[in-house]
């Protein structure tokens, strides 16, 4: 008799370490990887530009731990995941369950047609601490509020084990697919515009726990006081590497907790991993309320007033709003796949209320955009920056993208990094361009309107208008 052989479906779990999935299938027999790229399911949320480049880099990287095993193919895994099964004699198929909403639907389809075909399907926890299901309620409801959420999940559910280590001996079946396999699954962007990816990060098992290691090693430290500061290296930027499940958050949490012990840095661990826990109660919450990623979890703004007007967004996105903070974050955006927490609020504070466009069209930039898309993390970060979301800002606080840059990026040099047309700027001036004297700029070479922008709208204006919209829907 041949020996089992069991499909393992990777998704969102991008690495052999701490994989459930794998772990389970490897004490099964035979093991075919596989990977699908699937646009049809996710609709409008499939993987935009900068995820792509992540991804296709990612698979590289997976493929060459798994010996060049892994297939690759594209289409509607409802229909390829069946007929692999069928051609190869599979019996079972192993993954780590997925939370969006497209996901939860397509994969409850899956299993019920591999089912009826005389498969054993066995989903695992792969990828969040406290699955959507486990941290809610007293009267089983889940949590809108993330202290109550994460109070709760840290008293009353289960703690983090420690992570799986990588299965050894495994029995890869052998791939016929070419070397050309990664190309054709055509993921790079047609226009080279992610040459700035490229130098910033290094996708895989193996960049995500370099990451690791470098964060815990110069980061954690100065993570509580520093990370609200983008000039600084207080933060991980760990974020893409566990949206593609490069390292699992289990990793990341204990990994912390161990450097943290040793170093007596346990208030620093404390607040890495409340951060980590916002990613599971975004995940909570877009289990709970799959709507949020279209519509607004607090209905009264459906009646917001919202202005779109088109050539605002290109300047916002553009970094090209005269405001040197907002240009610095969307700048580094683009540059990088990545822009810094406290920047990413700004920005988005900034269009939604100043220039009243609709928190989605912020959103779907950073989907393009960011190579840590997360549909959970993304929605609920961009509801909770509007005012509509769960546990959200109260709109009337409007962050001032002056005040904040004075505050957050005192010195200017995360201005100076991206916005390189005001780096001759003095500290004191550097925030707000147009209040500069004029002998001032022309000594730093900037003619405002010229080689940087003039605001294109003024803050304590835009700001009351807000203030009047929102009275408008408060009711
Ligand atoms: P660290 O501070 O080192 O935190 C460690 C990890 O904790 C992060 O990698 C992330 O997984 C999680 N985390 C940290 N802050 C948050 C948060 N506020 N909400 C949820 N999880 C958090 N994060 C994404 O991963 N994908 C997105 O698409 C995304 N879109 C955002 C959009 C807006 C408008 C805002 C305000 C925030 C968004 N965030 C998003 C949350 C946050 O900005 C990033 O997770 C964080 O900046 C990533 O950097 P880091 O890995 O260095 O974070």
């Amino acid at each position: 008799m041949s020996p089992t052989l069991s499909i393992v479906w990777f998704r969102q779990d991008l690495r052999l370490r701490d994989n459930p999935a794998l772990t389970a299938a490897a004490g099964h027999g035979r093991i075919l990887p596989v990977y699908i790229l699937d646009d049809a399911n996710p609709g409008e949320w499939r993987p935009g530009a900068a995820s792509r480049w992540w991804l296709q880099q990612s698979l590289a990287a997976l493929d060459a731990s798994l010996d060049g095993k892994l297939w690759l193919l594209t289409g509607d895994p409802l229909e390829l995941l069946p007929q692999l099964a069928a051609r190869h004699g599979a019996t079972h198929v192993f993954w780590n369950r997925c939370y969006e909403p497209w996901h939860v639907r397509r994969d409850r389809q899956l299993k019920q047609v591999l089912t009826h075909d005389g498969l054993t399907v066995t989903s695992s926890n792969g990828s969040l601490i406290w699955e959507p299901w486990t941290s809610l309620k007293d009267d089983g409801t889940p949590y809108r509020v993330f202290t109550p959420f994460y109070r709760n999940a840290r008293g009353n559910c289960a703690a983090p084990g420690e992570p799986l280590q990588k299965p050894r001996n495994l029995a890869l079946a052998d791939c016929p697919q070419g070397a050309d396999k990664l190309a054709r699954l055509d993921l790079m962007p047609g226009i080279r515009w992610y040459d700035g990816l490229a130098t910033n990060w290094t996708p895989g098992e193996d960049g995500a726990h370099n990451k690791l290691r470098y964060f815990l090693e110069h980061g954690l430290a100065d993570y509580k006081d520093g990370r609200d500061f983008p000039a600084r290296r207080a933060v991980s930027r760990l974020s893409p590497h566990l949206h593609f499940g490069e390292v699992s958050p289990t990793q990341a949490w204990q990994a912390a907790a161990r450097r943290g012990a040793q170093d007596g840095r346990e208030q620093a661990t404390e607040h890495f991993q409340r951060e980590l826990a916002w990613r599971e109660f975004s995940y909570s919450l877009l289990y709970h309320f799959p709507q949020l990623t279209n519509r607004n979890m607090n209905e009264r703004f459906d009646a917001f007033p919202w202005t779109r007007e088109k050539k605002l967004l290109q300047a916002w996105q553009r970094g090209e709003t005269g405001l040197p903070l907002v240009d610095a974050g969307m700048r580094e955006l683009w540059e990088t796949g990545y822009m810094h927490n406290r920047v990413r609020m700004v920005v988005g504070s900034f269009l939604v209320k100043n220039l009243l466009h609709h928190w989605l069209d912020g959103a779907r930039w950073f989907w393009d955009t960011l190579v840590d898309a997360d549909l959970a993390n993304n929605t609920a970060s961009w509801q909770w920056v509007a005012g509509c979301g769960a546990d959200a800002a109260p709109y009337f606080r409007i962050f001032n993208p002056v005040t904040q840059s004075q505050r957050f990026d005192p010195d200017g040099d995360y201005i100076r990094r991206f916005v390189p047309e005001l780096k001759d700027l003095p500290a004191r001036y550097i925030h707000e361009p147009s209040k500069v004297p004029a002998g001032v700029l022309s000594e730093a070479g900037v003619v405002l309107g010229k080689n940087y922008p003039k605001p294109v709208v003024s803050l304590s204006q835009t700001r009351e208008r807000a203030l009047e919209a929102y009275q408008r829907i408060k009711g």
